[in-house]
């Protein structure tokens, strides 16, 4: 059994979620969990509301309400809407103004400046004379200098370096959409040449995959040593201190923090508060973060260090990026109000088919389209298999070298290392399918109770209709046997559990 710490990139409590949202690291996240627990992990899955987001900030201004009144109510329709989709967090903390929160951040904040990796550097800041903003993100845009795409100056939505504002083409305030001029200001930055010993470590044992490998090559081989500003003077940001000075921090040095103060308030609300650290301490921890690939600098480059600084027995990590889904070939946005809102679209369609329609098409790799006339001839498709399912009598069915392949083979694509949900999904259409067009009784009950017993983390509500106490005991013994080498003795072996 190992302990796993699964987390989803906070999301910006300016709205609701999407088909966007959940297609990215809401459900893969969610579905990585059930697969870990199903396979005898203890595992909480936790997330938070992304108060301390400059783009809170805006949206208050716009508003006229006060970012933490906005937050609170866009985070009770986040809740909302992850339960409709079958989404089970064990937490969802509240980020403003909480003292676990603050108090995490604080911590790790001293612990890299006692390591030296906070240094106080000049560099350029994006400046608003009309609003009197300062543009670190939600006040700015420009041309990424690095890959030409049109970014906020923190982290670049399509590379997902950290552009130099000073290097920037085209910055404007997307605001008045007025020309943006440059300020030089000395602000605390972590040196990430300081942090390239550490990283080198980390991505030696846990080899980066997918796009996020090309990143970390390009950001840990490849000699980079950018200095990365984390202080928000004029903007949002959580409050702490620095050589006895009250400074703001960027919310994206925080997330790390985030995840352990969720993980602290979790377990105090368990009133067990002493397993929180003892996660951290005992040095069988494994952390899997569910995030959109635009956010791999924090959560690739600087939360991996942190956590080897800050903890004597760092967690393995584990980093499962998503690309952007498409709606009709356009970008979801939430400010535009072009998305298909997913409580919604739940609430018409049911959790399964949308859970298993978004997980064969999520944008694991490149970005994807979804397209509500493919869903509805899809949705046709799913129901007429799933009704005929239901009638199937998987009592009969015994443990057979064909169920134990099936069985590895689905082991495999939800492996740790290589976990995907898409190909998850794509292994239990193919059940459905193989299930459909065959006319042989025995081979139909025998994918009938494969889809019974493994599609269970993706499909909660049909798995739950064709569970039985006889299935539970078959997937017990096959889960038992598989460990051992797929022969006719692991079967053997595997009757004998
Ligand atoms: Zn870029």
């Amino acid at each position: 059994m190992s302990r796993y710490l699964v987390t989803i990139t906070p999301p910006t409590p300016n709205g609701d979620l999407h088909l966007g949202h959940m297609a990215g690291p809401f459900l893969a996240a969610d579905v990585f969990a059930k697969v870990r627990k199903m396979l005898g992990d203890e595992v909480v899955l936790l997330s938070y509301a992304d108060d301390y987001q400059s783009y809170m900030a805006r949206k208050g201004e716009e508003s006229g309400e006060h970012w933490l009144d906005l937050s609170r109510d866009n985070t009770r329709k986040i809740e909302k809407t992850m339960l409709a989709m079958g989404i089970d967090a064990d937490h969802f903390m509240h980020s403003g103004e909480n003292g676990f929160f603050i108090g995490r951040v604080q911590q790790h904040l001293n612990a890299l400046a006692e390591k030296g990796v906070i240094k106080r550097v000049e560099g350029a800041v994006p400046y608003d004379q009309e609003l009197e903003k300062y543009g670190y993100e939600a006040f700015a845009r420009g041309t990424c200098p690095e890959c030409g795409y049109s970014t906020d100056p923190s982290q670049c939505e399509n590379c997902a370096c950290y552009p130099d504002a000073g290097l920037m083409a085209n910055l404007h305030s997307p605001i008045t959409k007025k020309p943006l001029e440059v300020v030089k200001m000395t602000r605390l930055a972590v040196d990430m040449r300081a942090l390239s010993g550490v990283l080198k470590d980390h991505y030696i044992k846990h080899p980066a995959r997918r796009q996020l490998g090309a990143f970390i090559d390009q950001h840990v081989f490849s000699g980079y040593d950018q200095m990365w500003p984390i202080e928000r003077t004029g903007d949002a940001g959580i409050p702490v201190e620095f050589e006895g000075a009250d400074i703001l921090v960027s919310t994206w040095f925080s997330g790390l923090a985030g995840y352990e103060a969720a993980l602290t308030e979790y377990w105090a609300r368990k009133m067990r508060p002493a397993q929180a650290e003892r996660f951290w301490r005992e040095g069988d921890a494994k952390v899997a973060h569910f995030l959109g690939f635009d956010c791999s600098y924090s959560h690739a480059l600087i939360y991996p260090a942190i956590a080897s600084l800050v903890h004597e027995n760092p967690p393995e990590i584990y980093h499962y990026t998503n690309a952007f889904l498409k709606l009709d070939n356009e970008d979801f946005s939430t400010s535009r109000n072009y998305a298909i809102w997913a409580g919604e679209f739940v609430a018409e369609h049911g959790v399964d088919a949308v859970r298993f329609f978004l997980a064969i098409k999520a944008p694991e790799e490149v970005p994807e389209n979804f397209s509500l006339k493919e869903f509805l001839a899809w949705k046709d498709e799913y129901l007429r298999i799933g009704k005929s399912l239901l009638s199937v009598n998987t009592a009969g069915v015994s443990l057979s070298l064909s169920l134990a392949e099936a069985f590895a083979r689905w082991r495999s694509v939800v492996d740790k290392s290589g976990f995907s949900m898409r190909s998850y999904a794509s292994f239990i259409w193919d059940l459905f399918a193989s299930f459909s067009q065959s006319s042989d009784e025995l081979e139909r009950q025998e994918k009938a109770a494969l889809i019974a017993m493994l599609s269970g983390p993706l499909l909660p509500d049909l798995s739950k209709q064709m569970a039985s106490e006889y299935l539970a005991s078959l997937y017990g013994r096959l889960l038992a046997g598989a460990t051992a080498p797929l022969t006719a003795e692991a079967l053997a072996e595997c009757e004998a559990f």
